[in-house]
């Protein structure tokens, strides 16, 4: 990790609801024409300084500059290329690292069109979950994003690229439900008619299954997709994956998403990890046929991407084909997806942790000597 010195931290820009902006404008004794120029700078034109602002004026600017952050996130490195999939690492103000994926064609899993680009972002520094095939959990949880360092990823993800992204899916480092506040602060800064202005219906959370954060997403009055990292289809096997199961089993989990279907809830997607003599038999694909047929839920089957320092592999290409054929005969809509990023680091959470370990990877303290 680099040793900067930690900075006292100023909020990001594209943190502030246009509404604190405007009031922020106000204690100023500035002109309330000021805040739609400030919003179109950081949401439209995706400035990432001050002195990029031009038509505001230079003492607007300094008090700007004394009171928030032009932007969160300081761009590092850029892997991948614009015909396959960019991943992007970024250094927080206290010299954390945070990674967003950006992938150009939708592979069909999120309701898009296969011109479309897809960012996956992150929503926390490492995870407290600890999920055995993830590279997020292999160093602990540091701490949670807040809404600017969500939100900016999508800004400097359009800034860096030149292009616009279509569907976002909160998959990256992190449980965004363990982080419900931030991520629902940045989902509405995301969806603001005065800010980006994207489509609910275009952004999918991911958790590994906080059944009472997936109760209350289920209330939300915004419509976007939920996806569940299932990769287990009976507790045991779970379990054994994930050990979020012990706090919230299946049957807890199950009865959730039930209620987010009862509330009308659009998309649900069940993510299930192939990984080769672990989750893979013929009789956790049927499973988890049972339980997306409960679920009326579409199936993403991922093969496992090997993780440094963790042992599993991916079942070869034959069972894998074989564990969605037992889906799809049993009605359930399933995918197979072929990784992309597969070269570089594209699994959530890898490239952060060769940035801030210096390429060694740590075991997590549950597999050690396992
Ligand atoms: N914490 C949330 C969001 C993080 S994304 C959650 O668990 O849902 C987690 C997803 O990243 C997994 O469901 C899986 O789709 C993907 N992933 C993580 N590690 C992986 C690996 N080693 N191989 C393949 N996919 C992986
Ligand atoms: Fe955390 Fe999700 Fe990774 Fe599990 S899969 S360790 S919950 S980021």
């Amino acid at each position: 990790m680099d040793s900067q010195p930690v900075i006292a931290a100023l909020p990001g820009l594209c943190g502030i609801t246009p509404d604190a902006l405007r009031r922020w404008l106000a204690e100023a004794g500035e002109p309330a024409f000021r805040c739609a120029q400030i919003l179109d700078w950081v949401w439209r034109k995706k400035a990432d300084s001050f002195d990029a602002m031009t038509n505001l004026s230079a003492p607007l600017r300094l008090k700007l500059a004394s009171a928030f952050r032009a932007h969160p996130l300081e761009h590092r490195e850029t892997r991948g290329s614009a015909d396959t999939t960019r991943k992007f690492l970024f250094r927080l103000h206290d010299g954390r690292y945070v990674e967003s994926v950006l992938i150009p064609a939708n592979p069909a899993l999120y309701g898009g069109r296969s011109d479309r680009r897809t960012l996956c972002v992150s929503s926390q520094v490492g995870c407290a979950y600890g999920c055995r095939f993830c590279a997020s959990g292999l160093a602990g949880f540091t701490r949670n994003l807040d809404a600017a360092e969500i939100a900016g990823q999508v800004l400097a993800a359009e800034r860096l690229s030149g292009e616009r992204v279509d569907n976002l899916v909160f998959m990256g480092m992190g449980e965004p439900l363990a982080n419900l506040r931030h991520l629902l602060d940045a989902v509405a800064l995301l969806t603001g008619t005065e800010t980006l202005n994207l489509g609910a219906r275009h952004l999918t959370i991911s958790t590994s299954g906080l059944v009472p954060q997936i109760r209350e997403l289920a209330d939300h009055p915004q419509q976007f997709g939920l996806a569940i990292s299932l990769h287990g289809a009976s507790d045991d096997v779970r379990e054994a994956i994930m050990p979020v199961n012990r706090k919230w089993p299946l049957a807890d989990l199950l009865a959730a998403l039930d209620y987010w279907n009862s509330r009308g809830r659009r998309k649900l997607t069940l993510e299930y990890i192939l990984i080769d003599d672990v989750n893979d038999s013929d009789a956790q694909a049927r499973l988890l046929a049972r339980h997306a047929r409960r679920l009326h839920a579409k199936v993403n089957l991922i093969p496992y991407n090997t993780v440094d320092g963790l042992d599993w592999r991916r079942p070869d290409e034959s069972r894998c084909r074989k564990f969605r054929d037992i889906l799809v005969q049993a009605g359930v809509r399933a995918t197979l997806r072929l990784e992309k990023g597969h070269d570089i680091d594209a699994a959530c959470g890898q490239l952060r942790l060769k940035q801030e370990t210096g390429e060694g990877l740590v075991r997590p303290a549950a597999m050690r000597g396992s």
